[in-house]
């Protein structure tokens, strides 16, 4: 693939320096965090930033006591953010990558060094990939250099038309913590953008709705050789339960539009038994409808043993972003004009997922999501396009453009 402007072939050099600086500091985050961030070398890589913020003249870039830098690249009118996170995923080994640049790629399967890992990606492509024994960390770090290669660029050349500019990159969005300790009002913007996805031209207002739901059963537990109409079992009763759901409704048969009902936990003896599960659709209706489901079927099973006991607990998780951005509108328009600008098609999928912005979003922030040219996200096979990377660093140059003029540039 060619880059898609001179202006995102300038940004490529820049750009690629820092991802590859960026890749090896080992930030991976930790679930169950006791604090923010969860991990050290979040901030290892979070004082990096603000040191290269300053560099490129961004002089009142902070680090916060709970790992979120926050930095201001002054412009005309609007102030309108820009978000990555620092962390990479807990589900593949983090630490000590060593990328490696596969310069015009020509399509082959690649054959990383270590662990025998194999990289598939499209000709044409210069990829970067990780040695075959960790992940990449691409997620989020494209995001992250995409960012700071453009903002350096705006601030080195102040002729180019920019709104005021505030970029945040946050820790711990891989466990689900990304915006909790994000302070919307200090930001100050009136509309974000993550920059967190994936395929050329992505360009995300819609997320799942999210629920987590816990089914704690207590039973009676009783010596087997006198249980006789005694014994209640939680843990078979779990199994009731489960075999009781509807077939159909799971990640696995799902796609689209569809939500889904996933036990991902369950836990048991005898006496107790806890049900984990996670609840999700793009329609809040659909989403409550399903959490009655298990909510109901739970109580039917339950309920036919009049000395066990059931409690349920239903935690939401985060909202479909979809409503706050249609209050909104002026966000995704001016991501479709720079990606235009660019000469990039939009890409319009639903998430089946949560991004940051869906939590920044109900928070307040209206923020849609970019993608950043990586692929393969959270396993060894991750890889990220130079040009794909350097698309995305030139449609955050076009964004600003946007927001300053209120128009689309044409395209040059
Ligand atoms: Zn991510």
């Amino acid at each position: 693939m060619r880059f898609t402007s001179t202006l995102a072939e300038t940004l490529a050099p820049d750009l690629l320096d820092r991802f590859l600086r960026y890749v090896r500091i080992d930030t991976q985050s930790r679930r169950d965090r006791t604090q923010s961030p969860s991990t050290p070398g979040q901030l290892d890589l979070s004082r990096l930033l603000v040191d290269e913020l300053k560099a490129a003249g961004l002089t009142d870039a902070t680090l916060d006591e709970n790992g979120y830098v926050m930095a201001t690249l002054p412009g005309e009118g609007e102030t309108i953010g820009l978000i990555a996170h620092v962390d990479t995923s807990p589900d593949a080994p983090g630490a000590g990558v060593e990328p490696l640049v596969h310069r015009d790629h020509d399509g082959s399967a690649i054959a990383l060094p270590r662990n025998g890992t194999v990289v598939q990606a499209p000709a044409g492509h210069d990829v970067v990939t990780s040695s075959g024994d960790t992940l990449l960390g691409a997620d989020d770090k494209a995001g992250v250099a995409e960012i700071m290669a453009a903002v350096a660029y705006l601030a080195a050349h102040p002729e180019c038309p920019r709104p005021n500019l505030r970029v945040c990159f946050t820790p711990d969005e891989e466990i689900g913590e990304g915006a909790t300790l994000f302070d919307v009002e200090r930001f100050g913007a009136v509309c974000a953008y993550t920059l967190d996805g994936s395929d050329l031209g992505e360009l995300q207002d819609e997320t799942f709705s999210a629920e987590e739901v816990v089914i704690t059963i207590t039973g009676v537990d009783a010596h087997p050789g006198w249980a006789t109409g005694v014994l209640v079992n939680a843990a078979r009763l779990a199994g009731e339960i489960l075999a009781a759901l509807p077939a159909d409704l799971t990640p696995e048969r799902t796609s689209g539009r569809d939500g889904f009902i996933h036990p991902y936990e369950v836990e048991g003896s005898a006496g107790r038994a806890v049900l984990r599960a996670i609840v999700r659709d793009f329609d809040d209706d659909q989403l409550a409808a399903h959490t009655a489901l298990l909510r109901r079927t739970a109580e039917e099973v339950v309920g036919r043993h009049p000395t066990a006991r059931v409690e349920i607990e239903v935690t939401p998780q985060y909202p479909n972003m979809r409503r706050y951005l249609d209050e909104f509108p002026r966000a995704v328009e001016a991501a479709e004009q720079a990606l235009g600008a660019e000469g990039i098609d939009v890409v319009r999928t639903p998430i089946r997922g949560g991004t940051d912005g869906s939590r920044l979003s109900a928070m307040g922030l209206p923020t849609p999501n970019l993608f950043t040219g990586g692929h393969d996200y959270h396993s060894p096979r991750e890889w990220a396009s130079v040009q794909e990377m350097a698309a995305a660093a030139a449609t955050i140059v076009r964004l600003a453009e946007v927001w300053a003029l209120g128009a689309a540039p044409p395209p040059r």
